[in-house]
């Protein structure tokens, strides 16, 4: 297979795929400053708009998300909002704007939720909150990733807060999400702290939902419950909370290193 081929199929690290990807566009500088933002923004694995199939998810506008790679929205400090069950694609879109900011010029920054909360909750026992804030505060555009698979800690919701408040209109963000807006409070276990940050994240915001099935369980959809394979919608009502702590749902461990 091609190097090409390989990023376009999603295969895991192909840092080194995009030096045939870049060659054909770039030069040998670029591609080293493209290749060294990369690995700053935690983008390591690596998705393009090219190796998204929109014909997968017609409730997807494409020409949307095309705008949106443009970049408007990074230049206007905006928040984008990925929404939709698992495997649709959310993490894959917003890895892909990602890149295209990186090449771009602008800092990037990757994570999900739960490591930029971990990591905030650790830099306020050790006395480095300030530190940390304004290093997630730096990048024009910060991702923040699978808002809602796992509940997030005690006080982590504060920390988030506390993050969000200091790039309010600052800087851009994309956060992807299987859950609605009205489920924020569950989300955070504070509905205080969900409707504040629901304020920042909402004011200068586009809101992107896809309403499809999963990606990761195309050929196996005869397998799949019908519950699981049906397009669910995102506000569709959620089992009793006891069920919803810890793991993530099962259904995603099949592809879990891309999600
Ligand atoms: P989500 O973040 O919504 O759970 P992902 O973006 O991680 O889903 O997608 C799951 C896997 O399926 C990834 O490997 C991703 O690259 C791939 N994928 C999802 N949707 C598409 C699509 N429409 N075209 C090509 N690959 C896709
Ligand atoms: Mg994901």
């Amino acid at each position: 297979m091609t190097a090409v081929a390989r990023l376009e199929k999603g295969d895991g690290n192909a840092l080194d795929a995009l030096d045939h990807l870049l060659a054909e566009e770039l030069s040998i500088r670029e591609t080293r400053r493209i290749k060294a933002a990369l690995m700053m923004a935690r983008l390591t694995t690596i998705k393009t708009l090219s190796g998204f199939d929109f014909t997968f998810q017609p409730s997807l506008d494409k020409g949307r998300v095309l705008a949106l790679a443009e970049l408007g929205f990074v230049e206007r400090n905006e928040v984008v909002h990925l929404l939709g069950p698992p495997g649709t694609g959310k993490s894959h879109l917003a890895i892909a704007l990602g890149v295209e900011a990186v090449k771009a010029g602008q800092s990037v920054y990757f994570a999900t939720l739960a490591d930029i909360v971990s990591s905030l909750a650790k830099a306020e026992r050790e006395g480095t909150l300030r530190e940390r804030l304004r290093f997630l505060a730096r990048a024009s555009l910060l991702i923040v990733d699978e808002i809602g698979y796992l509940p997030v800690i005690p006080g982590g919701g504060n920390l988030f807060f506390q993050l969000v408040n200091t790039r309010y209109e600052r800087g851009a963000m994309i956060l992807t999400s299987n859950r609605g807006f009205a489920e924020w409070g569950d989300v955070f276990g504070d509905p205080v702290v969900a409707t504040a940050l629901l304020d920042r994240l909402l004011h200068h915001a586009v809101v992107v939902q896809i309403e499809g099935s999963s990606y990761r369980l195309r050929q196996h959809a005869d397998l799949v419950p019908e519950h699981v394979r049906s397009k669910a919608p995102i506000n569709a009502p959620q089992p009793p909370p006891e069920k919803r702590r810890g793991r993530p749902p099962k259904t995603r461990s099949a592809d879990q290193q891309s999600g």
